[in-house]
């Protein structure tokens, strides 16, 4: 099909892809390429990029436009949006095969105005981190006015977009300004970028171990580990891209896996360690794997010459002292000759040599820099290397990306961080991208995705990949479990191991008896294997350790136990659990079936104590273990960080089997009054734990509310409430928790916290404020909220990534709450879309006091429908609109509906592009209200007529205290007469 047909018949869903994120980034990256390609001139952009328009009409002036230009443009813009579209957005595309090469446009480059043209996408990106220098560069040279500074730097753009909007301004000052920018980026790039590849020559003998390197690279990451047992996928057929955010900065476009390494959120400079975090299986590791395998095949990261991947797991078994170079050598590749040259090279070239590190977090000895190591020759633990090599005393200058599970992450590491990416797990399109490519067969993807679909507590599991691996491996009992579909992570977990007992070794039952039954033994020892592993944190088991468990070769093809691969040929035969929570499950299952097991496990489990010292004698791990009583103290000291994560996962796991509705499964398998003693030591050991956290909140100032700030433990011991379904202990639990305040403020809180929040706050007893604000909530989480709605009076969720969808199914429910009386959304990705939800709220609840609403994506056009509801609206006392793009004309709709309001005492406009007219329509506003007393107007462009308006209004005013003009376009002198005039005005 032509490129033009390809644009026009699937204009809905070109529109979708580019705009149904809210975020204009997609648009403005395609408008960069099509720019610097020469198919579009500069007037196109102008009338595509109209300020103050909705993102979608842009997106479709755009494809007029492209249609209008013919086949050649319309391949070009096709090949742009494959570029740019993350491939879960691209699903159910197609692009034109025959569209051009996009090659970076050297003819037109003649003077520097045009090069800011051609090459503009690659100079959005590195002019990430760098945008203040180079606005403080164009101040000195006279080319720009603090106000164009300003302008750029407005907080509600994202640091693409003020990369773009400084490109914009600079075109418009000139050829000068232009070559200004230039040479900054120029210098800027030098130190950090030495590698000009035609200056650099590495000897040949670089070039061969070069090349050994990257197809050992790239052999190690071409299939999924987690596959091994079943089949080998490769990760180029299942590879779905996670969720990356920056940890530090909040606003944002949607990072890429270049970002990691890119100029992007740098927090600091002289540090060389980016740390990749995230949860429990939210796929670090695969990450990682892809990024080697891209680099591996030239096609990312191309700035290093040389990449190192190291897992921490593995490392753990190393017990010789190695200098970096042993290090470098034994455990990545070996180079056939001139070790030393090859070396002196690296040690040159710093810039251009990347280290990986997996998981960081199940290293047995926890991140120190007690250990000073400079030189890299001199020999040293591992550990102590690897320590050395993160706060880059050792080899300053190479870059290293770590992997850790975020509760790991000490802030002493933190110290040491250029930048910390958070990676998030899979957007719901992620999920559906991943199921649609697990399954080749389309009409199996789609009833996978059915099933998941009406399940919402199993698509929120979903977000997570390996969880979304499971459930989308075990689709065939999840189809046909009907009732009992699963409803918790212990749920998920057992299917899969009745799913693999059953079709790995079919064993016949003659006997009628249960699954669990007829393999309990491989359980229990496979069982043993991991708790032991958990307790000695030991991932990786040699053939030795399998033989002291008595696992046998048999157990080993359960796909549970896969061969660890290793990128030195010395440990062959070792093997781990495909996944770690994996082995947490295994252990958890071993402390509910076995007998031998001491009794006080499971408390020391829930208090998350070290259980070394228990009663079970410990029958491998010759090799992980150290061998004195003294090495051993201070190795369980050092450990003790790195093994938290695990022993709550094991002890959530505990909780969920020992559950009522599981206990069946044990029937037959171990004595059914051992099993309920057990559960009631969890039963127990929750309620104290929860009991510990509501002694520990401290009493309330006078005049203000109790307030309970959870510590990250409160979040665990509520999952493991959730795991157990039993709503008697949930109640019991709740019944003391007495505070008008919950904060969970950057608790990791995902979809899957969310549902085991929303089962245990249902049981308080009075309403609550829910402060949920700086977590990963998303859509899928305020649906998981919504059972305990009726007992919140006010909702927090700033920055969480919620979308009109989530706001549609949030509202349809809290107006149906009595209690509910504030919410704050602030930083989330709101549209004009989900504002006639907000009148509606407004109309229907006249009990509603504060509605927030900043740095979100909100219009005129929007502003006018939440108008409809604030005119019917008589209790609503603040409003917050900061950072949006409401204009003179949302204004005036949103004043005039508030005259007639006796409730509202606070309303901020702060960047909002309001004028004079706005203010104008303000001031009438200021004239008719008896209620409003405080008026933010900072940072917008209102000019001398608009305050004067305000002053003549403020004349018939008494009750407001104060109106903020901060940053608008007033002279000095006008500011200092005006501030005469009015006491109240605040500049
Ligand atoms: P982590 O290192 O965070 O614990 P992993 O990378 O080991 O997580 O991911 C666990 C499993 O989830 C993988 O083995 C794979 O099955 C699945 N998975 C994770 N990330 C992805 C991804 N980006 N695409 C496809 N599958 C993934």
């Amino acid at each position: 099909m032509l490129a033009e047909e390809l644009v026009l018949k699937q204009r809905t869903k070109i529109l979708h892809a580019l705009c149904s994120s809210g975020s204009a980034e997609h648009l403005e990256r395609v408008l960069d390429i099509l720019l610097a390609q020469g198919a579009l001139i500069w007037e196109d952009y102008q009338n595509i990029q109209v300020p103050g328009r909705t993102l979608y009409t842009n997106a479709r002036q755009l494809l007029d436009l492209v249609y209008t230009k013919g086949v050649d443009t319309c391949g070009l813009f096709l090949h742009a949006l494959k570029l740019v579209l993350p491939e879960a957005q691209a699903v159910g595309l197609s692009f034109s095969e025959s569209c051009s090469n996009l090659e970076e446009n050297d003819e037109r480059q003649s003077t520097s105005n045009q090069t800011l043209l051609a090459q503009r996408p690659s100079l959005v990106h590195k002019l990430q981190g760098c945008v203040d220098g180079v606005l403080e560069a164009l101040l000195d040279s006279g080319h720009f006015s603090s106000a164009d500074c300003d302008e750029v730097r407005l907080p509600i753009y994202t640091p693409t977009q003020q990369a773009r909007r400084l490109l914009d301004h600079v075109r418009s000052r000139g050829d000068l300004a232009a070559s200004v920018l230039l040479q900054y980026i120029h210098q800027k790039q030098e130190p950090g970028f030495p590698l000009n590849q035609r200056e650099l020559t590495p000897p040949k003998e670089f070039l061969k171990y070069q090349k050994k390197l990257s197809s050992s690279v790239s052999a190690q990451a071409c299939f999924l580990s987690t596959y091994g047992g079943t089949s080998h996928m490769s990760l180029d057929d299942i590879y779905t891209d996670g969720e990356l955010e920056l940890a530090e900065v909040n606003a944002h476009g949607p990072l890429g896996l270049e970002d990691i390494v890119g100029l992007a959120g740098i927090v600091n400079e002289e540090a060389d360690t980016v740390l990749v975090s995230g949860e429990a299986g939210s796929g670090k590791s695969t990450l990682l794997q892809r990024l080697h395998l891209l680099w591996a095949r030239g096609l990312a990261l191309q700035d290093f010459l040389l990449l190192f991947p190291f897992s921490c797991r593995r490392l753990n078994s190393e017990h010789n002292e190695l200098s970096v170079q042993e290090l470098l050598f034994q455990h990545c590749c070996w180079p056939d000759r001139n070790q030393e040259e090859i070396f002196q090279f690296i040690l040159d070239h710093p810039h251009q040599i990347l280290f990986t590190f997996d998981g960081l977090d199940e290293l047995k000895q926890s991140f120190t820099d007690e250990h000073r190591v400079c030189c890299p020759t001199q020999r040293a633990p591992v550990h102590v290397l690897l320590f050395n090599l993160i706060q880059g005393s050792l080899m300053k200058g190479v870059q290293k990306v770590v992997t850790s599970r975020s509760e790991a992450v000490s802030p002493l590491l933190k110290k040491h961080l250029r930048k910390e990416v958070v990676l998030k797990g899979f957007s719901p399109a992620g999920i559906d991208c991943f199921v649609r490519k697990h399954h080749r067969d389309p009409t199996v993807a789609a009833k996978v995705l059915e099933s998941m679909q009406a399940n919402t507590a199993l698509l929120g599991l979903c977000h997570s990949p390996v969880l979304c691996w499971i459930v989308s491996q075990c689709h065939k009992e999840l189809l046909g479990c009907g009732e009992g579909s699963p409803k918790t992570i212990t749920d998920v977990y057992l299917m899969i191991l009745q799913h693999f007992l059953q079709h790995q070794s079919p064993l016949k039952s003659t006997m009628g008896l249960g699954w669990l039954q007829e393999h309990l033994k491989t359980v229990l020892l496979l069982g043993q294997l991991a708790f032991e592993g958990i307790r000695s944190t030991c991932y990786i088991f040699s053939g030795t350790d399998l033989e002291a468990c008595g696992v046998t070769e048999k157990d080993i093809c359960m796909v549970f136990l896969i061969k660890s691969k290793d990128m030195s040929s010395t440990h062959s035969k070792c093997y781990e659990f495909s996944h770690v929570t994996l082995q947490c499950f295994f252990a958890a299952l071993f402390i509910v079936l076995s007998s031998n097991i001491n009794r006080s496990v499971i408390p020391k489990l829930f208090e998350l104590e070290n259980m070394r010292e228990t009663g079970l004698t410990r029958v491998c791990f010759g090799a992980c273990l150290p061998s004195s009583d003294q090495q051993q103290q201070a190795s369980e000291k050092e450990s003790k960080a790195a093994e938290t994560p695990n022993l709550q996962i094991t002890a959530m796991f505990v909780s969920g089997l020992l559950s009522q509705r599981h206990q069946n499964l044990w029937l037959h398998c171990c004595p059914s009054a051992a099993v309920e003693k057990k559960a009631r030591q969890v039963a127990k050991c929750l309620s104290k734990g929860i009991q510990k956290h509501f002694r520990s909140i401290p009493q309330p100032v006078q005049g203000e509310k109790k307030s309970m700030h959870a510590m990250p433990d409160f979040v665990w011991l509520i999952k493991c409430l959730y795991e157990m379904q039993e709503s008697q202990i949930a109640k019991d639990a709740m019944s003391k928790l007495e505070v008008d305040h919950l904060k969970l403020t950057y608790c990791n809180i995902g979809p899957v916290e969310c549902t085991a929040l929303a089962y245990v706050l249902q049981h308080l007893r009075n309403p609550v404020g829910l402060q949920l604000d700086n977590n990963s909530v998303g859509d899928v989480g305020v649906e998981q909220l919504l059972p305990c709605m009726h007992i919140c009076n006010s909702l927090y969720l700033r920055n969480n990534n919620i979308t009109d969808e989530g706001i549609r199914k949030l509202i349809a429910k809290v107006i149906q709450c009595d209690s509910f009386q504030k919410i704050a959304l602030f930083n989330n990705k709101l549209t004009d879309a989900c504002m006639q939800d907000f009148s509606y709220l407004l109309k229907t609840k006249q009990v509603f006091i504060s509605l927030r609403l900043g740095n979100n994506n909100i219009t005129a056009e929007g502003a006018k429908q939440l108008a409809e509801g604030l005119k019917v609206n008589q209790t609503l006392a603040y409003l917050g609109l900061w950072g949006n793009r409401i204009g003179d004309a949302g204004t005036e709709a949103l004043a005039s509906s508030l005259e007639k309001s006796n409730s509202l005492v606070w309303l901020s406009l702060v960047g909002n592009g309001v004028g004079s007219a706005g203010a104008c329509a303000l001031a009438n506003l200021i004239r008719k209200s008896t209620s409003l007393q405080e008026l933010w107007l900072t940072e917008n462009c209102i000019t001398r007529t608009g305050v004067e308006c305000l002053i003549q209004a403020l004349k018939h005013n008494t009750y407001v205290t104060s109106v903020w003009l901060r940053n608008n376009d007033l002279s000095l002198e006008d500011v200092e007469e005006m501030k005469q005039l009015e006491s109240r005005l605040i500049f």
